[in-house]
């Protein structure tokens, strides 16, 4: 008998206690494994999530987690080869494998990176800028993120066996929050296969990742308002666990990414012989027979000028007529992930044909390369053109390597046609007219997630049409979902709670810990430049000046840099101007002046100024104004894999009647003391 998949839970594994229904090859159509879910008490599941993944979790900081999904990402690279095997088994060809896994494993690695660059070395985030609430400053408010207490509960689709769950996995993780994967069965063997690896490499924190193999049973009962479910599958799924009684009750953070009718638009400057016309047919011919068209954001509906569609349909007929279909270690595409789905496809082609005709393949047949097709679920690529008025098209997903041509003859009417997808995850526009473009992105944009604009000049680094980014939006309105996976810290704080915190200035800054404008300052004996990173304490300021600014200090400053702007040096031209009436000092000179200020020049734990945020001339400075500055540690980030962290500090120059002329936060890296 084959193997019974098992699921990882409860910080082991588990082997149903039932023989479990059958899973099998999509090329051969042997029995791969058996697959169940009996057995397994889905509330301590997570139970097990919530009271020992969370905790581990977040003890851990953004940057530690992100440390942990880097790991995890190289470790899942060494041992890519054995994905690729299992992956053989869909029916996925190598091109179409290492899509699904290397882009997983790419997903882990962009996560860890950008978490790193773009959260702090801490447990809470602060969610954009203080709000002062107050006159006197006494009084302020602070969006901050913090992790969710719950689990997140990844419901995936079969097609992306190795990328689905890890697309959801990184920004969970990096949120604090545990994740339970529930594959789709047709696929998952090959997840479990990516469970098993994972698991092996003692990586991650117990109860931080668990698989459940097979149905999730009565898991939706036992969801907390703490808990999330990420969904990824067909749109009539969606709706029926979207209001299923343990989500809308609750309140259950529920996102979805279900099917859409993706659409691509060639221009009407790109005819027969311009460059955007072969990238057009290339694009749509790759997007039909990848992964045998089994991509969620594969292009289904083709809109082409009236004129121009005859020439589509030759040239794209032309290089399918080329793609071999068939054993997937040789041939170009290979097979659908299932008998059943191969069904489902030729049910939809017979739905769309109600509507048009197909000018390229047969449903029922197709010429195979090494391969059986009785037994394997392969079918042949099929182009059709289609009325574009009538529903079908626009509504009808086969979920192969299936696309409809459509003919448009105005911008309007394929910006309504567009539309008549109801929501779509990506769409694309060939064209090197950027009116044009404009003209599409803009209308089309309230309908879809991600809009690609393909011409001569992006092609070549172009990451293409069907492939979502982790650092975008992956995710589209209506029916597409609503959902936002990935979309860099975007998909991070979908799995933590904002919260708007008011207090007093000395209060948020204990809360955020980062230093709050009107909060308390620190001055001692010691230059704050004079300490370490561990020695620095939010608060920590210097007070520097007064420094009388002459005509002799601008002039001089002009001179030197080459700055000779009137404002600075024309006195008559300077009174013209209305926010000046006379001559003022460079701005750039002010922030030199505070930086001889506050500086401490000889060395010391104090490496490099690596820039300037956020940076303000609020008041002009005219000469005969002093200035002095006032310099306060606001934010401490160490870096746990180097000898030095980052400090940003508020640094606030005044003039002689204490009203401020320039604000903006210094960025110097600092030693650490214990290397
Ligand atoms: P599906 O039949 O809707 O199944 C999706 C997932 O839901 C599977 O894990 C399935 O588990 C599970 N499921 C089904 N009924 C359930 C229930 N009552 N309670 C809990 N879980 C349930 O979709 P699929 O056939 O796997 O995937 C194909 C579809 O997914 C296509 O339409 C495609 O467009 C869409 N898709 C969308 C995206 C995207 O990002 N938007 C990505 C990939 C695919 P079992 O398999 O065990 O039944």
């Amino acid at each position: 008998m084959t193997p019974v998949l098992r699921s990882y839970v409860r910080g082991s594994w588990h082997s149903p206690t039932d023989e479990g229904r059958p899973l099998f090859d999509a090329v051969t159509g042997k029995e791969v494994a058996r697959i169940s879910s009996a057995g397994i008490d889905m509330a301590a599941v997570l139970d097990h999530g919530r009271r020992v993944g969370g905790p581990a979790l977040r003890e851990l900081t953004f940057h530690q987690r992100a440390a942990l999904l880097k790991a995890l990402a190289g470790h899942l690279r060494e041992h890519r080869e054995a994905l690729y095997e299992v992956s053989a088994r869909t029916g996925a060809t190598l091109y179409d494998s290492k899509f699904d896994v290397d882009g997983g494993i790419g997903v882990l690695f962009a996560y860890a990176s950008k978490a790193k660059r773009e959260m702090p070395n801490d447990t809470v985030y602060v969610d954009g800028d203080v709000e002062p609430l107050s006159r006197g400053g006494t009084f302020a408010g602070q969006h901050v993120a913090t992790s969710l207490r719950g689990v997140a509960v990844q419901v995936n689709a079969f097609n992306f066996p190795v990328w689905g769950p890890l697309e959801k996995f990184a920004p969970a993780f990096i949120a604090g929050v545990p994740t339970v994967v529930k594959p789709a069965s047709p696929t998952a063997f090959l997840t479990a296969r990516l469970a098993e690896l994972i698991v092996e490499s003692e990586i991650l924190p117990e109860g931080t990742f668990q698989l459940v193999s097979g149905s999730v049973g009565d898991m939706f009962d036992h969801l907390t308002e703490q808990d999330l479910v990420s969904f990824t599958g067909s749109a009539s799924t969606a709706a029926k666990l979207r209001t299923h009684p343990g989500i809308v009750g609750r309140s259950v953070r529920f996102s979805a990414e279900a099917d859409s009718l993706n659409m691509s638009v060639l221009g009407p400057d790109a005819g027969p012989g311009t460059p955007e016309f072969d990238l057009y047919v290339k694009q749509l011919t790759t997007e039909m027979t990848v992964k045998a068209g089994q991509k969620c954001t594969a292009i289904r509906r083709a809109f082409v000028p009236a004129e121009h569609v005859d020439a589509v349909v030759e040239a794209v007929s032309a290089r399918l007529a080329t793609t071999t279909v068939g054993n997937p270690a040789t041939a170009r595409m290979g097979a659908l992930a299932s008998l059943e789905q191969r069904e489902e496809v030729r049910r939809s082609v017979k739905a769309l044909r109600d509507a048009g005709r197909i000018v390229f393949g047969d449903p029922e047949h197709v010429e195979l390369e090494d391969a059986d097709a009785e037994r394997g679920a392969f079918v042949s690529p099929m182009l059709l053109t289609a009325d574009p008025d009538r529903a079908e098209p626009h509504e009808v997903e086969a979920f192969g390597p299936v696309s409809t041509v459509l003919p448009y003859t105005s911008t309007e009417q394929l910006i309504d046609f567009a539309a008549r997808g109801q929501g779509s995850l990506a769409g694309s526009v060939v064209t090197a007219d950027t009116s044009f473009a404009r003209d599409v992105v803009l209308g089309v944009a309230p309908w879809h997630g991600r809009v690609l604009v393909l011409n001569s000049v992006d092609a070549k680094e172009s990451t293409g049409h069907g492939s979502p980014m982790p650092q975008l939006v992956h995710g589209g309105p209506g029916r597409a979902g609503g959902g936002e996976e990935m979309g860099g810290i975007r998909g991070v704080l979908h799995h933590m709670q904002r919260t708007a915190v008011q207090g007093d200035p000395d209060t948020l800054t204990a809360i955020t810990g980062r230093w709050v404008a009107g909060s308390q300052r620190n001055q001692t004996d010691v230059h704050p430049f004079r300490k370490h990173l561990e020695e620095l304490s939010i608060g920590d300021t210097v007070v520097a000046g007064p420094r009388l600014v002459t005509q002799e200090d601008v002039e001089h400053f002009a001179e030197f840099t080459g700055d000779t702007f009137y404002a600075h040096m024309d006195a008559e031209a300077a009174a013209a101007n209305p926010l000046f009436g006379e001559r003022v000092a460079h701005g750039y000179l002010i922030v030199s002046l505070a930086a001889g200020l506050f500086v401490d020049p000889d060395p010391g734990p104090v490496l490099a100024n690596f820039g300037v945020d956020r940076l303000r001339f609020l008041t002009p400075v005219k000469f005969g104004d002093s200035l002095t500055v006032t310099l306060t540690c606001k934010q401490v980030t160490p870096r746990d894999t180097a000898d030095y962290g980052e400090v940003r500090w508020d640094a606030d120059v005044t003039r002689q009647d204490g009203e401020s002329v320039a604000r903006y936060d210094v960025l110097t890296l600092v030693a650490k003391k214990e290397k």
